[in-house]
């Protein structure tokens, strides 16, 4: 189908005014100094994020306002900004009583229950890191986590202590206290949470934590390599409220869902911070995805606000278009995506299905919070990430035969993304690896890692992870490119491609596809997959050689593994792989 290169929105598309509507002026008027008089702060400069995400609310009159709303396999409990607050005054309290020390860890393995939520929080109220772990990880990444994070404090459930950590005990003597969540009685070693929470009192005072203290630890996807431990501050606060206010158009009265689970970094910076310094209510879902549960929940909880990933989106898709068709939701109003390249077919697919587009927007968990987004203020040009926020200032760069980092001007010119350094929520280190984190900057600017290009109006193309840059017969491919080619097929649900060293060319292009339910693999399809490759992109483009799988192998986040594809190609050792989603025909919680 031919479509427009760009979504035209003016305000009356949105049944709510947004937050703001003049890109240029936003980010004339804009500063850090500013923004951060949007939150509290605390008495004699400090600033601490749960403070202002829950105390802040209940002291200005909202306890009784709804702060999450747990979605849980067969029921449904309603938490208050009040009760928030006195909760984690208790595990606050609770973390006093045990002696652990300001600043050291406490480390959550958990499924998406409330007391994760309570645990994060409390533990920032207390002066202490907070480090959630995705609960679907294995003993080794866990235990890999823990010792560099040096886990004084662990909060799970009974069942995930059995099963993954009670084998790995033995090798973290830095970590004191297991207070174990969902317990049935004693088991030793542990300590029950529920029976601390509750000797503990309901009131405490805030922790006077300094705007660049330590407040949480976050481990990147390992989409590239091993992940790495990136370490924020509670000033980066000052960020999450600003994009939420950007980049989500995030209103107090808003029902917000972010899909990702909190073991990711857009599940805290989204899925609990920035909902929260907006005095907004959020949707959490315990369980797994499943495509007619997701739409009835956009339905049954009036979600207004909706942050979630492609991998999520791409399986939607996937699951076809009548399920969509039995639901309405007439709040919804903003639906935004992170985490991996969206290709155009979603964005249109979002508007032609659900009736809105799909506002992409690009981070990582180094930078802590969205930095260059699609947002109610401008068209959106499918394909595209959007523009920097307001206070973000992003270029493209290039390194000279010196290793001199040079800014490229010229538009539509690919090179390296880069962030001019002073953000709040920018990651202060990787944690036990100060080189690496060195190496990051050049002078004003750290540098991402990903290659993109600038277009003339300013927006950010995203061509593909320096790593992952096809070089083909003189041309550099990004995959995305030849991804979003492929998906436009309509037998096609996923693709993943990379290059593979080839005599002639240097690299030949190839592409790893997952068919839509109702299409099978054959010679003609595949015939037919190269042949509409060729068509849109080019000879010189387009993928020699097409696989078929029944799924491409993802980070537990839903990130492809285009290091994965490569190495199981070539033969060659797989890597770093305790992010590697095991059962990849499920979705188990995104960044
Ligand atoms: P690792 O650094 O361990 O390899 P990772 O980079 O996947 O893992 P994250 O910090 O979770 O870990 O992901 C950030 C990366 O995800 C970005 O650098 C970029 O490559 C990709 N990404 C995120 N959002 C987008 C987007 N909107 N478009 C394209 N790529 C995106
Ligand atoms: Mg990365």
């Amino acid at each position: 189908m031919e479509r427009a290169s760009v979504i035209r929105k003016t305000a009356s598309d949105f049944g709510v005014a947004p937050n703001w509507v003049d890109y240029a002026e936003a980010r004339r008027e804009f500063s850090w100094e500013k923004a951060r008089s949007g939150l509290a702060g605390l008495p004699g400069g400090g600033i601490n994020m749960a403070y202002e995400a829950v105390d802040r609310h209940v002291a200005g009159g909202a306890g009784d306002c709804v702060a999450f709303r747990f979605l849980g396999t067969d029921a449904e409990r309603t938490m208050t900004y009040g009760e928030l607050a006195r909760q984690t005054n208790r595990f606050a309290n609770l973390l006093g009583a045990l002696g652990v020390g300001k600043g050291e860890r406490v480390f959550i393995l958990a499924g998406r229950i409330p007391e994760l939520y309570i645990a994060v929080l409390g533990s920032l109220k207390y002066g202490a890191v907070a480090c959630p772990l995705f609960s679907a990880f294995g003993p080794e990444p866990i235990a890999t986590r823990m010792t560099l994070g040096d886990a004084r404090v662990l909060v799970t459930t009974e069942s995930l202590y059995r099963r993954k950590v009670e084998k790995i005990r033995e090798r973290l003597p830095g970590l004191r206290h297991v207070l174990l969540a969902q317990a049935s009685g004693d088991i030793p070693g542990t300590a029950d949470l529920q029976r601390l929470m509750e000797q503990a009192g309901d009131t405490a005072n805030v922790a006077p934590t300094q705007p660049e203290d330590m407040a949480l630890l976050h481990f990147t996807s390992g989409t590239t390599g091993a992940p790495k431990g990136a370490v924020h501050v509670h000033e980066a606060a000052v960020t999450h409220w600003a994009t939420g206010r950007f980049a989500l158009d995030l209103h107090p009265d808003d029902i917000f869902w972010c899909t990702a689970d909190p073991g990711w970094v857009t599940g805290t910076s989204y899925g609990i911070i920035a909902p929260l310094l907006h005095g907004v209510t959020s949707v959490v879902d315990e369980a797994d995805f499943d495509a007619e549960r997701w739409y009835r929940i956009l339905q049954e909880q009036t979600v207004a606000v909706w942050y979630t990933a492609p991998t999520a989106i791409r399986m939607l898709m996937k699951a076809g278009d009548d399920i969509p068709r039995k639901y309405v939701f007439p709040q919804l109003r903003f639906i935004a995506s992170v985490g991996e390249p969206l290709n155009p077919e979603a964005v249109w697919w979002g508007q032609e299905v659900l009736g809105l587009p799909i506002h992409d927007n690009w981070w990582q968990t180094e930078t802590g919070g969205i930095m260059i987004a699609n947002t109610p203020a401008f068209d959106i040009k499918p394909g595209s990430m959007g523009r920097p926020l307001p206070g973000i200032d992003a270029c493209i760069v290039e390194r000279d035969a010196q290793g001199r980092v040079r800014i490229i001007d010229t538009p539509d010119t690919q090179g390296e993304l880069a962030l001019k350094r002073g953000w709040p929520s920018m990651f202060r280190g990787y944690l036990n690896n100060e080189e690496r984190y060195r190496k990051s900057f050049a002078g004003e600017l750290y540098l991402t890692g990903d290659l993109a290009k600038r277009d003339a109006d300013g927006y950010f193309w995203f061509v593909g992870r320096a790593d992952d840059v096809i070089k083909s017969a003189g041309h550099l491919i990004g995959p995305f490119e030849v991804e979003s080619a492929l998906m436009e097929h309509p037998a096609v649900a996923e693709a993943g491609v990379i290059g593979k060293p080839d005599e002639t060319v240097g690299e030949m292009v190839k592409a790893f596809v997952s068919l839509k339910s109702g299409f099978e693999a054959s010679d003609a399809l595949r015939m037919e997959l190269l042949g509409h490759a060729r068509k849109r992109l080019g000879a010189a483009v387009a993928p020699k050689e097409i696989d078929f799988l029944p799924s491409l192998p993802r980070t537990r986040s839903g990130k492809i593994m285009r290091r994965l594809l490569k190495a199981r190609e070539l033969g060659l050792p797989e890597g770093d792989t305790s992010t590697l989603e095991g059962d990849t025909s499920t979705l188990e919680g995104q960044s």
